[in-house]
């Protein structure tokens, strides 16, 4: 199946329905709830990505996953190891901008009708509750992985000799999940941020992502930086005032969705003060851009 230029081909799992699918499903992958790997393939086109889903597919769960690929030292990427990337991979810049973009048009027309998981990870840390999203929490280890084998693994992304706990047929699998071993992986998460991340304004909600994805230098050398930080950075930035808005409903037992209205009539207010201001002068929105140049613009003032 093809969608235009922006996504060229990609696979479709259609649920089964009827009589064939005795599952009854309440969360799965498949057309409802989809699950979008963001590569350098369709990294530059966040909106045609999320209309699709939303408006051609009739999706109303989305899950984004970024594509870090390592290039391990033998040319292969079968483990979490090595500084390079396939070009396959997402850069970090990409990434941010892919969903800053896909946030964007959500807050503006989507909250409470469309669910991106990740969306709603941030929200949470925003309300200063625990993200359901592991790679969003301080610590991890809770998520293990076991293989056909009875091989149980530090996490799913770590199916690799060294993050082996042991086999379920030798030992408990609560024993394993609880072994020091296992505890010290998911500490590790927290307890190996470099000064950078310790000193983000975004951590919060950031915690530097999966361990994963952590193999690159910081601005002043120290390793154990997030491939991703320069992505998550901008967006955990950018979407810092609707996120306030939306968890100050919530504490006050009103719905997140209310906060389209109020961005709403935010923007109808800067867009009137940008009308009355100079079209050279600054714009009233504090963006340090001429008034002309933005809630003053022909295209912002005719929304
Ligand atoms: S290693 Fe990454 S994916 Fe695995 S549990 Fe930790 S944060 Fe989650
Ligand atoms: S945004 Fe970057 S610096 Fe901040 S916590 Fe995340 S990875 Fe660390």
């Amino acid at each position: 199946m093809s969608a235009g230029n922006a996504v060229s081909s990609f696979h479709v799992l259609t649920k089964p329905t009827g009589a064939i699918c005795n599952l009854d499903c309440k969360y799965c992958f498949f057309l409802s709830n989809v699950l979008c790997t963001v590569h350098a393939k369709n990294a530059d086109h966040p909106l045609e990505v999320y209309r699709f889903f939303r408006d051609e597919l009739g999706t109303r769960h989305i899950q984004l996953i970024p594509i870090v690929e390592r290039v391990n030292s033998d040319g292969r990427t079968r483990f979490q190891e090595g500084t390079e990337v396939t070009d396959r991979s997402v850069t970090a810049e990409q990434w941010g901008r892919f969903l800053v973009a896909i946030f964007d048009e959500w807050v503006k027309r989507d909250v409470g009708t469309v669910f991106v998981q990740m969306f709603d990870a941030a929200l949470a840390s925003w309300a200063g509750v625990p993200p359901a999203l592991c790679i969003f929490a301080e610590t991890c280890g809770d998520a293990v992985a076991l293989e056909h084998t009875g091989d149980l693994y530090s996490c799913d992304h770590f199916v690799e000799p060294k993050h082996l706990l042991g086999n379920i047929a030798d030992t408990p699998l609560a024993t394993l999940v609880g072994s020091p071993k296992q505890r010290a992986f998911g500490a590790a998460k927290r307890d190996t941020l470099p000064r950078y991340c310790l000193e983000c304004p975004v951590r919060f909600a950031c915690h530097g992502e999966c361990p994963k994805n952590r193999f690159i230098l910081t601005p002043d050398g120290e390793p154990g930086l997030n491939y991703l930080c320069a992505g998550y950075k901008a967006f955990f930035t950018h979407v810092d005032r609707p996120m306030r808005i939306m968890a100050d409903l919530l504490r006050r037992n009103q719905y997140a969705d209310e906060v389209m209205g109020i961005l709403a009539q935010q923007e109808a207010a800067l867009v009137a003060a940008a009308a009355k201001a100079g079209r050279n002068e600054p714009c009233p929105c504090g963006s340090g851009l001429k008034a002309k140049c933005c809630h003053g613009s022909p295209a912002r003032q005719s929304q």
